[in-house]
Parts: structure tokens; C-alpha cells; sequence
């Protein structure tokens, strides 16, 4: 007899965290079904919901660990890998554990995320553990720490159906979060205005009541000057800035020489635009502001972070629903990455590593059994700074958990150089992707659906995940990877032992005041629990700042901030400014493209392009053109669009044999937060003097090189010239 059950578990895609229920026949995951009582999702689904799920029983799942010798993998045993790995790492970690480093993956559950950072502060002693949130939302955390004193989104997702103004600037959630997309549009019902600004015409904001196209990168002198119009007609909340707030005169006072025709001429935007923006904005009973990676990934995204927040204190709209600074945050679990302390800079709970007295608590909370844990207080390195090391010689070891750097982080060759100068490069994921191809060790790991755990969501909700199969045979979980890694290491058992992912839990309640209240129960229902919660009788409300913001002394401090712009600017060799996007079927790359249905909808990349910048090139739509940045050359199919305004292209950021990050910049990146400018780098797109076909396909099972190296434009395009 054939048994079918519903298993509940949250997307593992974008971070609005919608609630599924896996379909599994007998034993295997052969479906999903949204979750009807689900308060994010109420029963809907987006494709990457609906269809993401395929990659699970693919055949080239990895099952065995792999040891590169000689340039090519061969199969290992778990205690050859797991010695192996351990016995570098050791070695490395007792010489300087500045040299050793750690990526966390923010698609993983909670659990396994705090054991990366356990055993990278444990075990190795070092504080080089970070993950892919720096180069999504870290001028989020950074900026909204500074400004609100908690880097996280202001209201509940459900607060903005309240709003009666919405203004939502560098977001796209209609493809990159549809079930948020859902709610502005059920906010417009509600009779809320929706107004879209963005380079590109995107399908949000094709459902905006107004839409402003703007110049890449122009954000802080935007809204500088409508914070000047704001103070010149005498619209701010003198109320809520004397009560709540410091810093405003400070601020007052840069935004002075921001006129309206100065922020024309730099943004592109009309003078009487920005002055009906502005006093929209501030007249409006309910703002909300929506931002999302147009806004962050700049060399300057704290700072454009930064001009939001100041907007939202300056007229008061922040403590209420309808209101709010509201960043949409990316991967399923980045906000539970960030949370669980895979930051250089802060332990779970976002305690702070250079605070001596955190320190030597954690210090001390780690150590017993003979084994003592000596944690320096100084911050470890980036993302982005442990790459650069590695380029440099500078970092011996590197640990990716589950993060795909070759594909997602600027500048590809640069990648990939780094990579090749580690010592020893330790790779734990499901598949061989472009990364774990660069690995010497890869360590085979249970997925999404084989696991029990808890993804928090970009509204803070930590939502709890059920296993629904096994994992194939010979992968592990990644918790029991790294507890026996430590082990191998040195740390007592005792120290670092688990029996379930609830009883990680409990540890990860123990040491974040924020989460102490979350016990299981509490947790196990579809409504979940939002973070603060720092009791179990405290009802964990998803709206923050109500009567004081999360500094010490209560108070939002307004940020003086100048505009400026992108580093790499256009010229005449390179005239077109390149921006990276993500698209409504896939997610990065390692899962979606393992998915059948997503895959068949956009089998490969391609560069949008406008309509007169196509003509002035020759170039036809659908056309396979070369696009050539300082870094690299790809070529890739143009679409010739209006959406998009003049002198920008975009490419989606999914498709390696076109990958858009082989044209991005890696050297220039935000003093505050550490974030490469992604969403800017100059280009030139030319047309081919020879008709090139390129046509994507979904991977096929266990053959992903010989896949790419059919479609990959680089090595296998004659590009003329
Ligand atoms: Fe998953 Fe995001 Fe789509 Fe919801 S909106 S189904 S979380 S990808």
C-alpha cells in the first residue's frame, strides 16, 4: 500500500518564509503543497515554492566525501576526510587562527549555522566566520545597527497592508519576493499608494501607482534632498525628533546644499519629482519604506541604509504599524545567519566581540572539561576580507558551509585565484558545485527536507522545519560534520556534543537574550515566534522602536551622510553601467538550475539592455553579444528593452556559463559594512561578428562540467573584435 504524508517545513528560497507542506511517498519527497494556515503565505506559492523542490532526489546528490589528488577528486572514507580536515585545521589554528576561516550558509537551518560559528570560535579559536549576508543585506545590519541600534526590519511583513504610503526604493519583490509582492498589492487594495523608484521598470514597478526611474547608486543624494524639502516646508515630526532621536541638526545641517536641482542633475530625477516625493512621504498618516539589494549593494550601502532610516525618524514613521524601515532580506536564513553570530564581529545574538566582558562570558561559557576557549576581542575578517587574504597568502584554510562564492562574489577570477592559494580549501554541500569543483576536501551533507531545524525570516520569525526523508546514504548532517570535526580537534566531547537540533536550540536560547523565550512549543505552530522574545511569557510582537529605539540610551540617531556614487564610473572605453539582478524562477544556482520546471523557464542568463544603446551597437534582440568589463569578457543573449533606463544593463546573477560576477568589481567596497559594490561596475556590450547560439539547460545528473563546458561563453565563444 502506498503511504502519503504532509510533512510541514518553511521555503528554503527567499526570506519571506512562506510555510509548505512536503508531499512524501512512501519515504520520498515527491511534492509540495503551500500551507493554508500559514499567516506569510495564507495557501499561495510562488514558482521557486511550488517547483523548488526537485532538486532533493537528484542522482548527482553527493553521497561520498572526495579527496583531490593530483588535480582530480577520488572517493574517500568519513574518518580519512574527517582526520584529514581536522588535522589542517588544527595544525593551521595552533600556528595563527588568523589564518584559518569560515563561511557560514545562510540557506541552512539555525542549528547548523551556530555550529559553524562554535566551531570556528571553539575549535579553532579564531573569529574569521562570516557568510553571504555581507554582500547582500551587511550595510543592513550595519546601518540600521547604527542608526536603530538593531540591524533588522523595523514591522512585521503584514504591517505594510496598514500603510497609506509606500515608498519602495531598489526592491524587485515581485520576482525576488513574490508573497511579499502579494501584500503591497493587497496594501494598494486597502487603498495604499505604491510608489516604485528603480533604474529598471521591473514587474513591481509595473504594479506601482507611480514609478521613478533614477541613476544607479544616487540613493543618499535623493533622499538628502528630500529631507531638505522636508525641514524647508516645516513637514518633519519636531515631536518624535526631540523625544526620540539624536544627531538631528548634525544632519540638518549636510542636507543643506542637497537643492532639488543639485539632486536632479546627480539622480536623474526631475526637481518637482523629488519635491512631490518628499512631501508625500512626510504628509502621509502611514509610511512605510520597502528597500531591498538596489539599495545595499553599493560601495556606499550603509550609507543609503543609513538616508532611509533618516527619512523614517524625521517625520515619525517608525514604532507603528503601516510604518518602517522594512529590508527585504535575500536567502531563506539569512536573517537566522546573521542572528546566529556567523559575523566576525558578533556572537549569536548579535553580542559584541569587542566588548571584553561578552568575550570572556563566551570564553567561559565554551571551556570546562580541561579545554579553554581563548577568544580575542577583536573582530575576525569578512566575507570579502578572508577572500582577499587568500588571494594574498594571508589565510591558509578556508571552510565554505553550503555557500557557492565562485558564482555569487564579485569578480570571478579573483575568486577563483583565491581559492587556488588556500592551503587546504574544505567544501560541505549536497552537490558538487562551482565552488565544491575548486574544493581538495568535500564533505557530503543532508538537505533541505532531511533535516529538523528552524529558518528565521526577513520579519525576524523563526519558524520551525521538519524532516521529511532521509538523506541519501553517506551524507551527514551538517551539525554532526562539525561536532565530529571538533571532536577530532581536540574539544571534549562533552563540549561539543548534540543529540538533536532542538538541543542546539536550547544552547543558541542559553547564550541570545533575544531568543531565550523560544521554547519548542512555543515555536512549532505556524505562526511561529518573532524575535525579541526574551521570555516565554513575552508574546514576541514583530513591531520594533515602539517607545524607544535598541540603543542603550533609547535614542535613533539621525547619520550626516554625502552622496557618493559608485567608484567605477563609466568612460569611453567602458559606457555602460552594469547592474546584477535576480530573477522570478531561479535562486542562485546550485538548487534551482537542479530544478526541471524552473530550469525550462530561463534556461540561461541574458544582458537587458535599452533600445537606443542597442541600436548605436547593431544589437538585435536575442542576439549573443560580448560584454567586457577591467575583469573579464562573457558573452551572453541581449534583451533590447525600454524597462531599463539608457547607459545601465543588467544581468541576472544565476548562469555561469554567462555569469554576470566575471564583469563585477571587487576591489572597491563600503568602509562601513564591507560590501562590494555589486549592483555598479563599467562595461561595454559589442555585437559578435559571428552568430554564436547559446542555449542553457538544467544540469544534468553528475555531469555539471561538461554542461558548462559546453555553454561556457568564455571558452567557447570566438569573440571577434
Ligand atoms: Fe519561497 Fe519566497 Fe516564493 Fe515564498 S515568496 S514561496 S519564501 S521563494
Amino acid at each position: 500500500m502506498v503511504e502519503i504524508k504532509y510533512v510541514p517545513t518553511i521555503c528554503p528560497y527567499c526570506g519571506t518564509g512562506c510555510g509548505l507542506n512536503f508531499v512524501v511517498k512512501d519515504g520520498k519527497i515527491v511534492g509540495v503543497e503551500p500551507l493554508k494556515r500559514h499567516p506569510v503565505n495564507e495557501g499561495k506559492v510562488c514558482p521557486k515554492g511550488n517547483f523548488g523542490y526537485q532538486f532533493i532526489n537528484r542522482e548527482d546528490r553527493l553521497t561520498t566525501p572526495l579527496i583531490k589528488e593530483n588535480g582530480e577528486f577520488r572517493e574517500a572514507s568519513w574518518d580519512e576526510a574527517l582526520d584529514l580536515v581536522a588535522n589542517k585545521l588544527k595544525e593551521v589554528s595552533d600556528e595563527d587562527p588568523n589564518k584559518v576561516g569560515f563561511y557560514a550558509c545562510a540557506r541552512s537551518p539555525n542549528e547548523n549555522i551556530y555550529i559553524t560559528q562554535k566551531l570556528a570560535r571553539v575549535a579553532c579559536g579564531t573569529q574569521n566566520v562570516d557568510h553571504c549576508a555581507r554582500i547582500c543585506h551587511g550595510p543592513t545590519v550595519a546601518g540600521l545597527a547604527t542608526t536603530f541600534g538593531s540591524g533588522a526590519m523595523t514591522n512585521g511583513f503584514d504591517s505594510i497592508k496598514e500603510a497609506d504610503y509606500i515608498f519602495c526604493i531598489g526592491s524587485n519583490n515581485m520576482e525576488a519576493h513574490p508573497l511579499f509582492g502579494r501584500k503591497l498589492i493587497q496594501a494598494k487594495q486597502n487603498g495604499a499608494k505604491l510608489v516604485v523608484l528603480d533604474p529598471r521598470f521591473t514587474p513591481t514597478a509595473k504594479i506601482a501607482d507611480e514609478y521613478v526611474q533614477f541613476e544607479t547608486g544616487t540613493d543618499v543624494a535623493l533622499m538628502n534632498a528630500m529631507i531638505k524639502v522636508i525641514i524647508d516646508k516645516d513637514l518633519q515630526d519636531d515631536e518624535f525628533i526631540a523625544n526620540r532621536t539624536k544627531g538631528f541638526e548634525e544632519m540638518k545641517e549636510v542636507v543643506q546644499k542637497y537643492t532639488l536641482d543639485m539632486a536632479s542633475e546627480i539622480t536623474g530625477i526631475k526637481p518637482e519629482v523629488i519635491e512631490h516625493l518628499a512631501v508625500e512621504y512626510a504628509s502621509a498618516d502611514k509610511a512605510a519604506i520597502v528597500y531591498s539589494l538596489g539599495i545595499t549593494e553599493h560601495s556606499h550601502g550603509a550609507d543609503n541604509v543609513m538616508s532611509t532610516a533618516n527619512l523614517a525618524m524625521l517625520t515619525g514613521n517608525i514604532g507603528k504599524q503601516g510604518t518602517g524601515v522594512n529590508p527585504l532580506r535575500g536567502q531563506n536564513n539569512v536573517q537566522g545567519a546573521c542572528d546566529m553570530g556567523a559575523l566576525p564581529s558578533d556572537y549569536v545574538g548579535y553580542r559584541k566581540v569587542k566588548d571584553p566582558e561578552t568575550t570572556a562570558w563566551f570564553n567561559d561559557y565554551y571551556s570546562g572539561e580541561g579545554y579553554e576557549v581563548n577568544l580575542p576581542t577583536t573582530p575576525g575578517l569578512t566575507l570579502v576580507e578572508m577572500m582577499n587574504a587568500a588571494h594574498a597568502g594571508d589565510l591558509k584554510v578556508l571552510y565554505i558551509h553550503g555557500e557557492d562564492p565562485v558564482l555569487s562574489d564579485a569578480d570571478v577570477q579573483h575568486t577563483k585565484e583565491a581559492l587556488a592559494n588556500l592551503e587546504m580549501l574544505v567544501v560541505q554541500e549536497c552537490f558538487l558545485t562551482d565552488t565544491a569543483q575548486c574544493a581538495d576536501v568535500v564533505l557530503p551533507a543532508a538537505g533541505w527536507g532531511e533535516q529538523e531545524g528552524t529558518f528565521t525570516s526577513g520579519e525576524r520569525r523563526v519558524q520551525c522545519l521538519h524532516k521529511a526523508q532521509e538523506p541519501p546514504e553517506g551524507a551527514w548532517l551538517d551539525w554532526k560534520i562539525m561536532e565530529e570535526i571538533a571532536v577530532r580537534m581536540g574539544v571534549p566531547r562533552p563540549l561539543f556534543h548534540y543529540e538533536s537540533a532542538e538541543e542546539i536550540f536550547d544552547e543558541i536560547r542559553e547564550c541570545a537574550p533575544i531568543m531565550a523565550g523560544m521554547n519548542r512549543e512555543r515555536l512549532d505552530t505556524p505562526e511561529a515566534l518573532h524575535w525579541p522574545c526574551p521570555s516565554e511569557d513575552d508574546p514576541c510582537q514583530p513591531l520594533m522602536h515602539k517607545e524607544k529605539f535598541a540603543h542603550p540610551d533609547g535614542l535613533g540617531v539621525f547619520q550626516a551622510l554625502e552622496h557618493k556614487g559608485p567608484v567605477e564610473t563609466v568612460d569611453d572605453e567602458y559606457p555602460l553601467l552594469l547592474t546584477t539582478t535576480r530573477i522570478l524562477f531561479h535562486y542562485h544556482a546550485a538548487m534551482t538550475r537542479r530544478c526541471e520546471t524552473l530550469s525550462n523557464e530561463v534556461k540561461t542568463g541574458f544582458i537587458e539592455i535599452n533600445t537606443k544603446d542597442a541600436e548605436a551597437r547593431g544589437i538585435i534582440n536575442g542576439e549573443v553579444v560580448r560584454a567586457f568589463s577591467r575583469r573579464g569578457e562573457i558573452a551572453i543573449p541581449a534583451r533590447v528593452t525600454d524597462d531599463i533606463r539608457e547607459g545601465i544593463v543588467n544581468i541576472p546573477m544565476h548562469f555561469v556559463e554567462c555569469a554576470a560576477n566575471v564583469l563585477t568589481n571587487s576591489d572597491s567596497f563600503d568602509p562601513k559594512s564591507k560590501m562590494v559594490e555589486l549592483k555598479a561596475c563599467a562595461i561595454q556590450v559589442e555585437k559578435l561578428d559571428e552568430v554564436v547560439e547559446m542555449k542553457g539547460e538544467v544540469y544534468k545528473d553528475g555531469t555539471d562540467t561538461e554542461i558548462k563546458a559546453e555553454n561556457m561563453a568564455t571558452t567557447t565563444v570566438k569573440v571577434g573584435k
